[in-house]
């Protein structure tokens, strides 16, 4: 897993993690009692989390969930919260919710000083890309992704050296690295805007082989693949989800593209978190299975009363690495700073803006 991207940290001159502490003094370790003070200021939050946390356990959660949400404004700090966060993070301390391009694009709209990145790595490293003048700090720094560590920025160098003059579109789950040597980045949700802007036949979609594949299905361009996966997705099969309906014959399956082929062809839509958010949203089926992380149909129950969630779920180990508590030690001691060289920021941030040049 790449740590940080930043030569004078791997050189040991400024460790990872540490943020100058003159910038950013310790501030005391606030008390965690569960107070009438705590119990009322943080009732509208139990108020969308009362679905899935039971009452009995809100006194243990709730005195963190305060804490972190008065230091955030002590610290002037944002918090950015993927949509496989668990609901106490997402519904409780986060700022701003969503996917990680929608993460890191709304955090140079706000004027925080501070973003803390409750995700994975490659997602900090974007909002630090995005985001040059702020300090990104990581809960986890061991928060990875397969999909990001199945390549590297050399990889995609020797790839464009056999392939010459095939454009290289990178998913946005890569490395700030991997980025920076590709022409264009894309989401799930613009991939095939993205596949099909270059108007050539053949074009290379890195590193997830079922997202190129599930773009390759409906576009006459070709589309040439990396042989990377997401560990939580591609676990699904297309077996499962049929005996799925046979005990819910009524229940409408949403897919991520990042799960294979098949998989995608048993659903009845499929889309990036955002659009499946969405989907749900406006559809409101009487009962939805989401064939993706755990976290998300959590978190989108709170809002779409009246749906009937099925829950087979594939939980993510990396996304789980960031905790309430890992968040209050980020705040309190400045800790992890993610760090991207500006050189290899520069080049990498050149193939995420053409994309999101691409989407305007
Ligand atoms: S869900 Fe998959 S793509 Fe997302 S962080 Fe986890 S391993 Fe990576």
């Amino acid at each position: 897993m790449t740590i940080t991207t930043s030569p004078a940290a791997l050189a040991g001159a400024t460790p990872a993690g540490a943020v100058a502490l003159d910038r950013y003094p310790p501030l005391a370790r606030p008390d965690l009692t569960y107070t009438h003070e705590v119990a009322e200021a943080t009732a509208p939050i139990y108020e969308k989390l009362k679905h899935i946390i039971p009452a009995i356990e809100w006194p243990a959660l709730a005195p963190t969930i305060h804490a972190i949400n008065v230091l955030k404004k002590e610290r002037n700090a944002v918090i950015l919260a993927h949509n496989y966060m668990t609901p106490d993070i997402y519904h409780g301390v986060a700022d701003i919710v969503g996917d990680s391009l929608q993460l890191a694009i709304e955090a140079t709209r706000t004027d925080a000083d501070v973003i803390v990145q409750c995700g994975v790595h490659f997602m900090a490293e974007t909002s630090k890309i995005l985001s040059p003048d702020k300090t990104v700090l990581i809960p986890d720094m061991k928060a990875g992704c397969s999909l990001a560590e199945s390549i590297t920025g050399a990889d995609v160098r020797a790839l464009r050296e056999r392939n010459p003059g095939i454009p290289i579109i990178t998913y946005v789950n890569t490395s700030a690295d991997v980025k920076a040597e590709c022409d264009i980045c894309c989401t799930s949700s613009n991939a095939l805007q993205v596949v099909e802007s270059f108007g050539v036949d053949r074009v290379f979609l890195i590193p997830d082989k079922y997202l190129a594949a599930n773009v390759g299905n409906k576009t006459d361009v070709e589309v040439l693949v990396w042989d990377g996966a997401c560990e939580v997705h591609e676990r699904f099969t297309a077996q499962e989800l049929r005996d799925y309906r046979k005990i819910e014959p009524n229940v409408q399956i949403i897919a991520h593209p990042e799960c294979p082929p098949e998989v995608v062809a048993e659903a009845d839509f499929a889309g990036s978190t955002a659009h499946m958010i969405d989907w749900v949203k406006t559809n409101k089926p009487e009962k939805v299975m989401m064939i993706t992380e755990c976290s998300m149909a959590d978190n989108v129950a709170s809002e779409t009363p009246g749906v009937d969630y099925i829950r087979p779920c594939n939980l993510c180990p990396h996304m789980k690495r960031i905790t309430l508590s890992k968040i209050l030690d980020s705040l309190l001691y400045m800790k992890e700073e993610v760090v991207v060289d500006p050189v290899i920021a520069e080049k990498a941030r050149v193939a995420v803006q053409r994309m999101i040049d691409l989407k305007k």
